[in-house]
């Protein structure tokens, strides 16, 4: 397809308002090259660039003319034209050139970094340019030589300065190139070998011959309805830019690309699943609900019940739920997961519930089975089944789980997310929860549900419902993104009684104050958690571990209450003992890592203080600080900012101070880190995208969301002639990922 095609109308009568910067050697046209050409026989006939440049962009992976081209700029930046040094202005991006009169290093002992300066001399104007900490350019700008020199001219001792400029040898010999005229220069991602002017450099070389060769997978009428360039305009937009907004529009195309195609993988899975697996339908009624009600201790919240009421619906129905439950810490999500359950059992179906950590696990079943002995005439049974539970335990379990209804059958299985893979069997497995599940992406969910189905011998493989509950408030745009093929629920606020929890953040040299408070705390019999981000030292500026910090405060700030360590390298049942004693409160503090971040619930908790808090992440903070106020008492939350705090550090720590709604800071952690900080970039299953920005983008992901479920329901599998492109660039990116291969 030609490169010029769908284009805005109107667009090739506006005049450039410069030429792109490149003097780059185009290739001849011709049948030899081709998008898989590799570069080095492209680039062998561009003089200009040496062999160690063109293995440095092999080591980018730009190894070939198509993904030269693919490889987008970050950013375009806006160079001044050239201009006479006399006719400068102070405070403006500037450039200029001139000959180098006299240099030299200045070094003021201790109180400032070496500097190296040179005069600049045009005419009778002069322009003095420092540069801080690269003595080594000495060797490089010497008197006598002409440069050109760009950046922000500031006024210094009266006379005209550039700091840091960039700065390039003008020819030394022979003609100077003309005074340059305003440039867009895009900026990519670059390395040592292979910087910036390389990549553009070669990208030119190619861009004429390559632009012909692409073809688009949007039909011309679908972009030009969303004001989207074709897909070789968008490239040439953003590798050769001739106007500021340019790069946005190709930009805007590219991004808009990677969306739609992840969208239109996760709508295409889900149809497909929804057409092909069945799922055991359960049964509801006025009688049931009311039996299960009466269970609970309490009214739910008018947020659970219409969360309460979307899951009915849902296991209803014979297609296989897939649901996401989030709501902040504390709102009461595990009440749903158990009515779920307990529809499970009532239409005498089995449920498992899965949490993350064996000490989650344990509380759940607690607390499960609590609720369940409210009911003198409850049969249902319970079990706990994690990497503790004893061999002959664990046998029993299994034979229950596989035991006719009725009799010895394990109705509500519990454990850590293990459950699901080892040879645990189900005779008939409907419901199955995942909890805190914020983890797992799109991929990992697919391969669960696949490994949960079960042949319950009615000739048809029955799929669980999955439900998976998160208290990591997601932003909505990764939300869209990760859990796109989810029905998402949210519960909103927190249930009625609750006591705010105070949040101060606190500086270094106050540390001592908090412990006397967590001390005074104790004694009135309110227990703490007091979190260091590392287990053990390791060495010079480390952040703090839990072992110094237990020695110091038992030796200490604390002396003589009951401390016990708690992190991940100590053995389950060492874990769990150690938690039963927090529970029974022989223990009044623990000194943990974060992994008592998720979950845990010990209403005699009133303090948490948070070591180091400046290192944690915003949400992971707000996890942490949502293990206290889960009692009748008010709690505080006292945040330690390090020694090395800087100034964005403590605003972020103040931010989490002033609000304890889980959604409007996960928003503001996501802005500030981005997604991979929340999730931990790899076990997040996050698409890597690299144009697209899920923190800026929102508008071209929604657009992307509604056009994908419009386009798989007019045509569920992609396979009109005028989607073959597509669907090939879609099973290429997205067909192992998201497990698309059955889809066809
Ligand atoms: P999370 O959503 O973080 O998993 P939980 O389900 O553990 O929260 O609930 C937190 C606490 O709130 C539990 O002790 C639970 O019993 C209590 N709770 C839940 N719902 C209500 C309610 N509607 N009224 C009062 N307390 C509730
Ligand atoms: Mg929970």
């Amino acid at each position: 397809m030609a490169q010029e095609d769908g284009q805005p109308a109107g667009d090739s009568a506006r005049r450039p308002l410069h030429r792109p910067a490149h003097d780059a050697p185009t290739l001849p046209r011709g049948p030899a090259v081709d998008l898989l050409t590799p570069i080095e026989k492209v680039l062998a006939i561009v003089t200009s660039l040496r062999p160690a440049a063109i293995r440095g962009l092999a080591a980018l992976e730009l190894t070939n003319v198509g993904r030269l081209i693919a490889h987008v700029p970050m950013r375009v930046e806006k160079l001044a034209a050239e201009a006479p040094i006399a006719e400068l202005v102070a405070g403006q991006n500037v450039s200029a050139r001139g000959e180098v009169v006299a240099t030299r290093i200045l070094t003021r002992p201790a109180t400032s970094k070496p500097r190296f300066q040179a005069a600049v001399v045009d005419g009778a104007s002069r322009l003095d340019c420092t540069w801080f900490n690269m003595s080594y350019l000495q060797d490089r700008i010497t008197p006598g030589m002409r440069i050109r020199v760009e950046g922000k001219l500031s006024k210094y001792l009266g006379g005209l300065q550039l700091v840091n400029p960039k700065w390039e040898a003008l020819p030394q010999q022979g003609v100077e190139p003309a005074l340059r005229e305003e440039i867009l220069q895009p900026v990519y991602p670059a390395s040592e070998r292979a910087p910036t002017a390389v990549i553009h450099k070669a990208i030119l070389t190619v861009l004429d011959v390559a632009l012909p060769l692409i073809e688009d997978h949007l039909p011309d009428r679908y972009r030009s309805d969303r004001d989207l360039v074709a897909l070789a305009e968008a490239y040439r937009l953003v590798h050769a830019p001739a106007h500021e907004d340019d790069y946005l529009r190709g930009r805007r195309r590219l991004a808009f690309d990677e969306l739609l195609l992840l969208q239109l993988g996760v709508h295409l899975k889900r149809a497909h699943l929804r057409q092909t697996l069945s799922a055991t339908p359960l049964t509801h009624s006025e009688v049931l609900d009311h039996r299960i009600r009466a269970l609970v201790p309490f009214e739910l919240t008018p947020a659970q019940d219409s969360v309460v009421k979307e899951v009915v619906a849902d296991l209803t129905k014979p297609t296989p739920a897939n649901r996401l439950i989030q709501g902040d810490v504390g709102a009461g999500k595990t009440i749903i997961a158990l009515y779920g359950m307990l529809m499970a059992a009532a239409s005498g179906h089995q449920a498992a519930l899965m949490a993350p950590t064996e000490i989650l696990a344990e509380q759940h079943f607690k607390s499960i089975t609590q609720i369940l002995a409210n009911s003198p005439h409850s049969r249902v049974q319970v079990r706990l089944l994690t990497g503790a539970t004893p061999a002959a335990e664990r046998r029993a379990i299994l034979k229950g789980l596989v035991a006719e209804a009725g009799s010895d059958r394990v109705d509500l299985l519990i454990g850590t997310h293990a459950l699901l893979t080892e040879s645990v069997r189900f005779a008939s497995l409907a419901v199955a929860i995942i909890d805190e599940q914020h983890r797992f992406g799109v991929a990992q969910r697919a391969r669960l549900r696949t490994s949960a189905t079960v042949d319950d011998g009615t000739g048809e493989p029955k799929t669980p419902h999955v439900i998976v509950m998160t208290a990591t408030p997601i932003p909505r745009t990764l939300a869209i993104t990760l859990f796109g093929d989810l029905d998402i629920s949210t519960v909103r606020g927190l249930p009625p009684g609750r006591k705010p929890i105070t949040t101060r953040v606190v500086k270094h040299d106050k540390r001592s104050a908090v412990y006397e408070f967590v001390r005074e705390r104790i004694e009135a019999g309110e227990q703490a958690f007091i979190v260091a981000p590392a287990i053990e030292d390791a060495g010079n500026a480390a952040a703090k571990s839990v072992k110094t910090l237990m020695l110091e405060l038992q030796s200490g700030l604390l002396k003589g209450c009951h401390l016990a360590m708690m992190h991940g390298k100590l053995a389950p049942p060492t874990r769990d003992e150690i938690m039963g004693k927090f529970r029974a409160r022989e223990i009044q503090a623990l000194v943990a890592t974060t992994v008592i971040e998720v979950g845990v619930d010990i209403p005699n908790a009133t303090v948490m203080v948070i070591e180091d808090a400046d290192r944690f992440g915003l949400a992971q903070l707000h996890q942490l600080r949502g293990r206290v106020g889960r009692g009748e008492r008010a709690s505080v939350c006292a945040l330690l900012a390090s020694g090395a705090i800087t100034e964005s550090g403590m605003a972020r720590l103040e931010a989490i101070a002033s609000t304890q709604d889980g959604f409007k800071i996960a928003e503001v952690d996501f802005e500030l880190r981005g997604p991979g900080e929340i999730f931990g970039t790899r076990q997040s299953g996050l698409p890597p995208f690299k144009v697209a920005d899920l923190a800026h983008d929102m508008d071209l992901l929604n657009l992307a969301r509604i056009d994908a479920a419009a386009w798989v329901a007019r045509s569920p599998e992609l396979r009109a002639p005028d989607e073959r492109l597509l669907r090939r660039r879609l099973m290429m990116r997205y067909g192992e990922s998201l497990g698309l291969g059955d889809v066809g």
